[in-house]
């Protein structure tokens, strides 16, 4: 009957059915895994139970590893590429048929070339410039290049490249234009230097051979060749003080010996020293109020004195020249030479304070200038936080100012300086 035999399989049934939960069981656990393998993340690794909870947990361990391992390596890279992006050299990566494998912002500005636009291009054919392209397939590259690409004419770049792993090159620019415009103002200098003073010795020696060839040459015009290689001799002296004024002015060592100077007493020593120049030949006029500058006297000095001779100089007989002080109302000043001359040309102005910029040389020379003062002014002021303002009209005269902020205009410092 049903009863027997269901008594006795009965112990079978039960242990059918139990191996079946478990069965069911350990499926569901492997279909879970089956389902997270496709997507192994570890937030939503399954939680399982018996033998699983450890199968889940080695899972979730080297799981974890792993994307530690990627996210190390990534960051790595991450950082690397910060890194090289962030050099001021532009890097770009080639290939060895020069194809572009990567490169940073700074050589896409530099060589004009793009990350994502020109990958797989051959640098070559991008940068076209004849010196770069025979430099890049020479295959030498001990000698860094030196070139101004076309598509940016105002760009010194040097080029260097270097190979890496002998599968890649590593092409590394540099932007030089600022090192050759030092070269270039460098070898200018010492050209200008070098032209002032070979025409002042051309004159001397000239004036020797004169001397030492004609015994019968009489003494009055002895004389007068004698006072002409006196004035060469000075022009010399002048130039190389005013050179040693400017190279002391420049080098950072000399530092700031400042003082309360007093603007009124400066102002009427300059001015005296204008009659002088003068002789006479012009009115001078001036107008000082009362104000201390924070300040070197003797560069100030210096400065204004440039000023004053300029104006004299540039002034034809009969002129005015005004000297004066101005307070403005940020409680700042400025220095005014004002002048009926000659005046300079709009176009001449922004380049008066260069060294040896002359607007007509020989005026300058005859009247002995050496055009460096307002080189010098302009050092002085730089030094003071002050700046040269220039005002000026052709045939009507100009206006010459130094332009001090309020951080160097003061008040007296003490009664007794006052009184003094
Ligand atoms: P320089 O020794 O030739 O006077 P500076 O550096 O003092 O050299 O001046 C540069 C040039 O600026 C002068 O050669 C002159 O052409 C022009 N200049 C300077 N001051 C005046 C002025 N007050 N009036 C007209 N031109 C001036």
């Amino acid at each position: 009957t049903a009863g027997w035999l269901f008594g006795r399989f009965a112990g079978l049934w039960v242990a059918v059915i139990g191996l079946g939960i478990l069965l069911a069981i350990h499926l569901f656990y492997a279909s879970l895994l089956a389902g997270w393998l496709e997507k192994p993340r570890l937030d939503d690794i399954p939680n399982g139970s018996g033998i699983w909870t450890q199968v889940f947990a080695r899972l979730y361990r080297a799981r974890r590893t792993t994307e530690q391992n990627e996210r190390r390596l990534q960051d790595n890279e991450e950082r690397f590429r910060r890194t090289i992006s962030a050099l001021p050299e532009g890097i770009v990566l080639v290939d060895l048929s020069l194809q572009i494998e990567w490169c940073n912002p700074v050589a896409e500005e530099h060589l004009g070339v793009s990350l994502t636009g020109d990958h797989g291009m051959r640098v070559t054919n991008l940068v076209r410039d004849p010196a770069f392209v025979s430099y890049m397939t020479s295959g030498r590259y001990d000698v860094p290049l030196e070139f101004r690409p076309m598509a940016r004419p105002n760009t010194a770049l040097e080029v260097r490249v270097i190979e890496v792993e002998r599968t890649r090159l590593m092409v590394i620019s540099r932007d030089i234009t600022q090192r050759e415009q030092v070269d270039a103002m460098r070898r200018d200098f010492i050209a200008n230097v070098s032209h002032e003073l070979r025409t002042p010795l051309t004159v001397v020696n000239g004036f020797m051979e004169v001397l030492l060839d004609a015994q019968h040459e009489d003494e009055a015009t002895r004389q007068h060749h004698l006072k002409l290689m006196q004035e060469q001799a000075q022009r010399m002296s002048r130039l190389v003080e005013d050179l040693l004024t400017l190279s002391r002015l420049e080098s950072s060592e000399s530092s700031l010996v400042e003082e309360a100077v007093d603007v009124q007493l400066l102002l009427r020593e300059v001015a005296d020293e204008a009659r002088v120049l003068s002789a006479g030949r012009h009115r001078i006029e001036l107008k000082p109020a009362r104000a201390f500058l924070r300040g070197n006297r003797e560069e100030l000095r210096s400065a204004f004195a440039n000023l004053v001779s300029n104006a004299i100089r540039y002034t034809p007989d009969g002129g005015t020249i005004t000297l004066a002080w101005l307070a403005d109302e940020q409680g700042g000043g400025r220095f005014e030479v004002r002048d009926t001359g000659i005046g300079v040309a709009p176009e001449h102005i922004a380049r008066l304070t260069e060294r040896f910029y002359r607007v007509d040389k020989s005026r300058s020379r005859e009247t002995g200038g050496t055009g460096l003062g307002l080189a010098i002014v302009k050092h002085v002021l730089l030094r003071h936080d002050a700046r040269l303002d220039i005002q000026s009209e052709v045939g009507q005269g100009s206006t010459f100012a130094a332009v001090f902020p309020a951080s160097r205009v003061g008040a007296p410092p003490t009664a007794s300086t006052q009184a003094a």
